[in-house]
């Protein structure tokens, strides 16, 4: 590489470095050829990663601020679906420029989140190309604590947390490029990792997995692994006031039920725990919604208030180019 990208690429990754959390169990952070991380004894590690490209993962019009926030939700999230605790995470950048203020904007929004889930950027990469960002995160679980995919049982009851179909109801809108609502854009932009739920279910939930690519895909997911079915009451699925206004009828239907990026928590317990689940929303201050049940089968599948199957158009998210 010429001498002056070289010279940039560390100015870029000096920006980072002077930024980052605090950690005691942080061995040996950003600088050296690798991270020094020291596991809590008697715990497990969890590791997830994800990526997030421009013009796939959000629109281009998305501010840096948001990307960087987006980027460590999705993947808190996932640690929030397996009930643990976040400590680090890594940073792979792609960048089309060594653009210094698009840098400290993408900070922002990423160590805000970071700094308030106390997780400590403990390195990553940074090279030139189309803009992408991957993100690993590291957290800790009790063993055999973790929130499985495969744990769901015929008869427990299935839960979601928060709200569904705000981040497709933004994206329609922006498609759309009318009618843009706030609080529907913020939820697409920022959505909120359920850390402080997944924690508390660790020791009541039995499967778990984040709402991703639209509530009733995820749920097959769940169903596949643990071989049964489920039946989601359609007038159960929790909406917000802002998708209300904006959307009706069977299309706010198929965004709260196959719409994507909501990064809720939807798991499952037994009908024996009901206090015991609204005790942990309440501690973990997040909202939940008893949507339907676990049955014997292979898929989940949805139900009007009146029994008759419900179909979406399409049970998954969509990437939008
Ligand atoms: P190497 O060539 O040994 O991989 P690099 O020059 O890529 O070293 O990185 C130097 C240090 O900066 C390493 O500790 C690496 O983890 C860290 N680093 C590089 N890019 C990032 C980034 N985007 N976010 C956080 N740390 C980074
Ligand atoms: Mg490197």
């Amino acid at each position: 590489m010429a001498e002056a990208q070289r010279a940039s690429e560390f100015d870029l990754i000096d920006r980072i470095r002077r930024r980052v959390l605090v950690r005691d169990d942080v061995l040996l952070g950003i600088g050296d050829d690798a991270a020094v991380l020291q596991v809590p004894t008697g715990r497990c590690l969890v590791v997830a990663a994800d990526t997030l490209n421009a013009g796939v993962h959000f629109p281009e019009d998305t501010a840096p601020a948001d990307i960087g926030w987006k980027a460590l939700a999705v993947n808190l999230s996932d640690l929030a679906a397996m009930g643990a605790e976040p400590a680090w995470c890594t940073l792979s950048l792609s960048l089309p420029a060594s653009d210094e203020r698009w840098l400290d904007g993408f900070l922002d929004g990423f160590l805000e989140l970071a700094h308030a889930h106390r997780v400590a950027l403990v390195g990553g990469d940074t090279t030139r190309g189309p803009l992408s960002i991957s993100v690993t995160v590291h957290g800790f679980v009790a063993p055999g604590r973790a929130l499985r995919r495969d744990a769901a049982r015929v008869g427990d009851d299935v839960w979601v947390s928060g709200t569904l179909g705000d981040a497709a109801a933004a994206l329609a809108q922006w498609r759309e490029g009318v009618a843009r609502d706030a609080f529907l854009r913020a939820r697409l932009d920022r959505p909120t990792p359920r850390i402080a739920l997944g924690r508390a279910l660790a020791d009541v939930a039995h499967a778990c997995i984040d709402v991703s690519d639209g509530l009733l895909a995820d749920l097959a997911h769940v169903c596949r692994a643990s071989g049964v079915g489920a039946r989601i009451e359609l007038d159960r699925l929790p909406w917000s006031d802002a998708l209300r206004t904006a959307f009706d009828g069977d299309a706010r239907h198929a965004m709260q039920a196959g719409g994507g990026d909501d990064y809720e928590l939807c798991f499952t317990a037994s009908t024996e725990l009901r206090d015991e689940v609204e005790r942990a929303a309440r501690d973990a201050a997040t909202p939940v919604a008893r949507i339907g049940r676990i049955v014997e089968g292979e898929a989940p599948c949805a139900v009007r208030v009146d029994g008759s199957a419900w179909q979406p158009e399409r049970t998954g998210f969509e990437h939008f180019t």
